[in-house]
C-alpha cells in the first residue's frame, strides 16, 4: 500500500494534514505506479457520514488493502478505479462507519441463541409455559436455560417463586436469568443439584430470596448467582471449548447482519479468552472484539505480566478489566446513597470494596490495561469514581477508565466523572426498558441524574454507547432510536421520557462509532471514515440519519464491510 495512506505514524491531530496530503496525492495518481494506487473496492454514488466531520459527503469511497484510501467526489475516485477494482453503485444510499457496541457480552449472546427467550413474558404463567416447551425439546436431564424475565411486567410486579415452575418442569434443572442478568430463578431440580437448601446463608453481596414461610423461593440475586456446583454434571454453565467457539461464531455472524463490526465482551474468564484466541488464530473470528477480563486474581496476574494484546489486523484486543461496584436497579442490587424510594431501609449491594478496585486500577494501569467498572446506583458510581481517583492518582484521561452503565448519578459526580476523563459507557435501550419503573426505585429527585446522556456530554464527558446485549437486543438501530427519542418502540411516552436528555442523531452515531472506538483504544483503526482507517462500513437501505425518527429501527442494513470485505449482504439489497 502507498505509504502516505497509513495512519500508523500519524497522531490524531495530524489526520487533517494527512487528508490534505491525500487530496494532493489523488491528483498525482497518474504519475504514480498504477498498481500502487488502484483500489480494491469503490463504493460510488453514496452519502457518507464520516463522523469525524459533521458534514455528510456525497460521492465515493475507495478501499485498498482493507483500509480507506479516499473519500470524496465521484470524479476523483475514477482515478483509483482499475480493471481489478470492484465497483458497487450505491444509488444514493447512506454509508456509516461500522457500528461498535462499547458494552456487550458476545459469548453470552451466543449462549442465549440456544436459550428459552423470556423477554416480554407478561405473566409468570407465560414464563412457565415457554420453559416447559423448551424443556420438551431438551435431552433428558440436561440444563434448560432461559433469559429475559422481568417481574415488573407481571400483575403485582413481585419476584416469582419456583413452585409452579418446578411442578411443570420436574426432570430438567432450570436456570432462568432475569432481564438485567442480576438475578436468576431456579427450579427445585436445579436447587437440589446445586445443594441449595433452606439453610443456605446469603453470601457477601448476594441474596437468596425466600417465600413467606422462609423457604428458598428459587430466586438468586447478584453474588448468590455465583454457585458452587458439587460436580461437573451439576454445573449450569459447563461448556466445551468447541461449544464456546461455535457460540462466538454464531453470535458474531448475527452481529454483522445488524451492522455491528466491533463488539466487546465485558468480563471474560480464562476459558473464554482461550476461545477468542483460538478462533483468531484460525482466522475464524467473524468480527472485531475487545475483551475485558473478569476480576480474577490468577487471570489478572497472568495478563498483567504478559501485557495487553492487539493482533496485527486489530481483530482482537485484550486490554481491559471489568470490575463490579454494585448490582442492578431492577433487582434492587444497585447501591444507593439513600434508601430505595420503594424499599425504605434498602441501600442495595456493594459487590467489591473501593480498596480492591483502587488496587486493581493501579496495577492494571501500570501493566497497560484499562478498567471498566460496572456502577449503576449513585453510591456505586461514587465509590467507582473514588477508586479511579485513588488508583490512578488523580485525573488521568490517557488511562481511559470507564464507568459501565453510569445509570444513576449525583449531579456533582457527573461533573467529577468528566473532570477525571472517565468514559461514560452507557446503553440507551436501558433507559427505555427501565423508564416504566426507574422513578419508583429512586424517586423524582434522583431521576435528574439518571440515564443522563445529555448532562454527561454537557459536562464534557465522552459517551461510549452500547446495548449490553444479551441483556438488551444487540440491534444498534434500537440504541440509536432510544438515544434520540427516549421512547419505546410504540412511540411512548409522547415527546420522550425526560426528553431533555435526548441526543442528536450525530451524537448518537458518534457514541456508537468514534467515541466507542476511543473507549477501546481503537480510534486510530476504526470509528470514522477517515483515510487510513480500516474500511468497516455499513450501507443502509434507508438513511438512518434522515428517515423519520420512528423509522430508525426499521432502516435496513443492506451491506456490512469488515476490512473492506463484504461480510453481510441483505437478500434483495442489489
Ligand atoms: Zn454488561
Amino acid at each position: 500500500m502507498c505509504r502516505v495512506f497509513s495512519t500508523k505514524s500519524f497522531p490524531r491531530r495530524l489526520l487533517p494534514l494527512l487528508a490534505l496530503a491525500l487530496l494532493a496525492a489523488s491528483r498525482l495518481v497518474q504519475a504514480a505506479s498504477p498498481s500502487e494506487d488502484v483500489a480494491d473496492l469503490v463504493l460510488r454514488h453514496g452519502v457518507f457520514y464520516p463522523v469525524d466531520d459533521p458534514k455528510p459527503v456525497e460521492g465515493s469511497l475507495a478501499v485498498r488493502g482493507g483500509r480507506i484510501l479516499f473519500l470524496g467526489a465521484d470524479s476523483y475516485t475514477l482515478r483509483f478505479t482499475g480493471a481489478a477494482t470492484r465497483v458497487i453503485d450505491l444509488a444514493g444510499r447512506a454509508v456509516t462507519p461500522g457500528l461498535i457496541d462499547a458494552h456487550s457480552h458476545l459469548l453470552g449472546y451466543g449462549r442465549t441463541l440456544g436459550e428459552v427467550d423470556l423477554r416480554g413474558a407478561a405473566t409468570f404463567e407465560e414464563v412457565v409455559r415457554r420453559v416447559s416447551e423448551g424443556a420438551a425439546r431438551a435431552p433428558a436431564g440436561s440444563w434448560v436455560h432461559g433469559r429475559g424475565w422481568d417481574q415488573n411486567l407481571w400483575p403485582g410486579a413481585r419476584f416469582p417463586e419456583h413452585g409452579a415452575l418446578s411442578r411443570a418442569v420436574p426432570d430438567h434443572p432450570v436456570w432462568l436469568t432475569r432481564v438485567d442478568g442480576h438475578a436468576a430463578l431456579l427450579n427445585a431440580k436445579a436447587l437440589a443439584l446445586l445443594g441449595l437448601t433452606d439453610a443456605a446463608r446469603d453470601p457477601e453481596g448476594g441474596r437468596y430470596l425466600r417465600d413467606a414461610s422462609g423457604h428458598l423461593s428459587g430466586v438468586l440475586v447478584d453474588n448468590a448467582m455465583a454457585v458452587h456446583p458439587p460436580s461437573p454434571a451439576a454445573d449450569p454453565f459447563a461448556a466445551t471449548a468447541g461449544e464456546r467457539e461455535r457460540a462466538l461464531e454464531l453470535a458474531g455472524t448475527k452481529c454483522l447482519a445488524l451492522g455491528l463490526t466491533t463488539v466487546t465482551d465485558m468480563g471474560v474468564d480464562g476459558d473464554e479468552v482461550a476461545a477468542y484466541l483460538a478462533l483468531r488464530e484460525r482466522r475464524e473470528l467473524p468480527l472485531r472484539a475487545a475483551l475485558f477480563l473478569s476480576d480474577d486474581d490468577a487471570l489478572l496476574a497472568q495478563w498483567f505480566a504478559r501485557g495487553h494484546f492487539l493482533d496485527p489486523e486489530a481483530r482482537l484486543t485484550i486490554r481491559g478489566v471489568k470490575l463490579y461496584a454494585d448490582g442492578a436497579l431492577g433487582s434492587r442490587g444497585a447501591a444507593l446513597v439513600e434508601p430505595y424510594s420503594d424499599d425504605p431501609g434498602n441501600l442495595g449491594l456493594l459487590k467489591t470494596t473501593e480498596d480492591h478496585m483502587a488496587d486493581v486500577i493501579a496495577r492494571a494501569n501500570k501493566a497497560g490495561f484499562q478498567v471498566g467498572i460496572h456502577a449503576i446506583g449513585d453510591r456505586g458510581n461514587l465509590i467507582a469514581l473514588d477508586a479511579f481517583e485513588r488508583g490512578l492518582g488523580g485525573a488521568h484521561p490517557e488511562a481511559r477508565g470507564r464507568i459501565e452503565h453510569a445509570q444513576v448519578m449525583r449531579l456533582e459526580d457527573i461533573e467529577r466523572l468528566a473532570r477525571l476523563g472517565i468514559f461514560a459507557s452507557m446503553q440507551p435501550t436501558h433507559a427505555t426498558s427501565d423508564m416504566p419503573w426507574a422513578g419508583a426505585r429512586v424517586g423524582e429527585r434522583r431521576l435528574a441524574g439518571a440515564y443522563a446522556w445529555r448532562k454527561m456530554l454537557n459536562a464534557g464527558a465522552q459517551l461510549a454507547l452500547g446495548s449490553d446485549f444479551p441483556v438488551e437486543s444487540p440491534d444498534p438501530r434500537l440504541g440509536l432510536y432510544a438515544a434520540v427519542t427516549r421512547q419505546d418502540l410504540s412511540g411512548k411516552p409522547a415527546g420522550g421520557w425526560r426528553p431533555e436528555e435526548r441526543l442528536t442523531r450525530a451524537e448518537a452515531l458518534q457514541g456508537f462509532t468514534l467515541d466507542a472506538a476511543r473507549s477501546l483504544f481503537l480510534e486510530d483503526e476504526i470509528g470514522s471514515l477517515a483515510p487510513g482507517k480500516r474500511a468497516d462500513l455499513v450501507v443502509w437501505g434507508r438513511d438512518p440519519m434522515r428517515v423519520p425518527e420512528a423509522e430508525i429501527p426499521n432502516a435496513p442494513v443492506d451491506m456490512t464491510f469488515l476490512d473492506g470485505a463484504l461480510v453481510f449482504e441483505r437478500d434483495g439489497a442489489r
